[in-house]
């Protein structure tokens, strides 16, 4: 935060008019159920992306990005539209015209941003740029504006600004997240309630392992997934396959896609029953085979696992973890693992060497702990 306050000090000569951020997320549980109109169960990190912003004196914005060297982008916050700015930047643009599509007041701004949120790695970096994008035009036009509906701007600038067709999870976990808290979210009606995963009360770490596996073929899965899964609701029946029993499901003719539908409805049970152990304040040690069994659901029912991932959730589980998954689209990204707290050294020693044995890049390994969503921090 200071690096950014004093580099907006030091370029501009003032002070800046207020310091925002917000945060990148990990998925507890709950992998590619948002599209299957289903239930999530994020948490907002403690990295983040902050940002230092001021009215501009001219009838310019110009953006900064201490990530991007390469320096200012400029463009009119106040008429910028979808295709008028590419690259990092569109993030920024995007969330400046979604703001105003929202019927906000967007004035031109000068804006430094800064990101300790690892670019890529599936943590969501691009929705903690636009949600502290987002709450810093808030700050600026001083309106006050509902964390759901600041969700739904920076989605829309993901989305129809930059072009990525992704759901709406990494929005509404950077603005409702809470120290201590889950974001339970119900992607159907974007309902959210916060539940509580107080993990060192009970002795326990989740750690994130950013596996550093090259992302292969993502998107085209991704696309491909999507269409299985909507081939199986139409076979069902079911608008989507949220509305879908496992009985039917097992019923259905064609292997691939009773996988994949199998896949996303024991998905959307397992977050049901985490949520539903932690809710009635059980030891979190409960929800350790849930997280196993959806790994494993991933891995053989859903195919988006890749041996990057598989290695880092065997080796955790060897070296102590009670419960260890892929988490995010799949295809490479990261891994949790819920540790025990005397277990993490041993945990982060098996995995780099299984990593190591196999002569791959080592992995990055750091706790996960729930933080605050986006606000202003100065
Ligand atoms: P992720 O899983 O990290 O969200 P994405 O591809 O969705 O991956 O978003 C990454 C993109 O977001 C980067 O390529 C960059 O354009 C933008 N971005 C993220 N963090 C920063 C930053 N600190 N400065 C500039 N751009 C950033
Ligand atoms: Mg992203």
């Amino acid at each position: 935060m200071t690096v950014v306050t004093d580099a907006f000090t030091a370029r501009h000569g003032r002070a800046p008019a207020g310091v925002w951020s917000a945060p990148g997320r990990v998925n507890l549980i709950g992998e590619h159920t948002d599209y299957n109109d289903g239930f999530v169960l994020p948490f907002a990190l403690p990295h983040r992306a902050v940002v230092a912003a001021a009215p501009a004196d001219g009838p310019v914005s110009r953006v900064r990005s201490v990530q991007e060297p390469s320096g200012a982008v400029e463009f009119s916050a106040a008429s910028v539209v979808p295709g008028d700015v590419d690259g990092w930047a569109a993030y920024v643009a995007g969330t400046c015209w979604a703001f105003r599509e929202a019927g906000h007041p967007v004035g031109e701004v000068e804006l430094e941003l800064d990101s300790d949120v690892p670019v890529g790695a599936g943590l969501s970096s691009s929705a903690a740029v636009e949600c502290a994008v987002g709450v810093a035009l808030a700050g600026l036009a001083g309106v006050e504006i509902g964390a759901t509906e600041l969700a739904r701007i920076a989605r829309r600038a993901e989305n129809e600004f930059v072009g990525a067709p992704t759901g709406g999870m990494d929005q509404m976990a950077s603005v409702h997240g809470r120290a201590g808290r889950l974001v339970f979210l119900d992607t159907r009606d974007d309902t959210v309630e916060l539940v509580p995963f107080d993990l060192a009360a009970h002795g326990l770490e989740l750690l994130v392992i950013d596996t550093r596996a090259p992302h292969a073929h993502a998107g085209g899965e991704y696309g491909a997934r999507r269409a299985d899964c909507e081939r199986a609701a139409a076979a069902l029946g079911v608008p989507a396959l949220r509305d879908a029993v496992l009985a039917d499901v097992e019923r259905l003719p064609d292997d691939r896609i009773r996988r994949r539908a199998r896949h996303v409805v024991t998905e959307n049970e397992r977050v049901l029953e985490v949520v539903r152990l932690l809710a009635a304040d059980a030891d979190p040690r409960e929800i350790g085979p849930l997280l196993d069994a959806s790994h494993t659901s991933m891995r053989d029912d859903f195919e988006i696992t890749v041996p990057h991932v598989d290695v880092a959730v065997e080796a955790a589980r060897d070296g102590g973890a009670v419960g260890a998954r892929m988490t995010g689209g799949g295809f490479g990204g990261c891994v949790i693992a819920l540790v025990p707290a005397g277990a993490v050294t041993a945990v982060t020693t098996t995995v780099q060497q299984a990593y190591a044995e196999r002569g791959w890049t080592a992995p990055l390994v750091f706790p996960g702990t729930p933080s605050d969503g986006a606000g202003r921090v100065g």
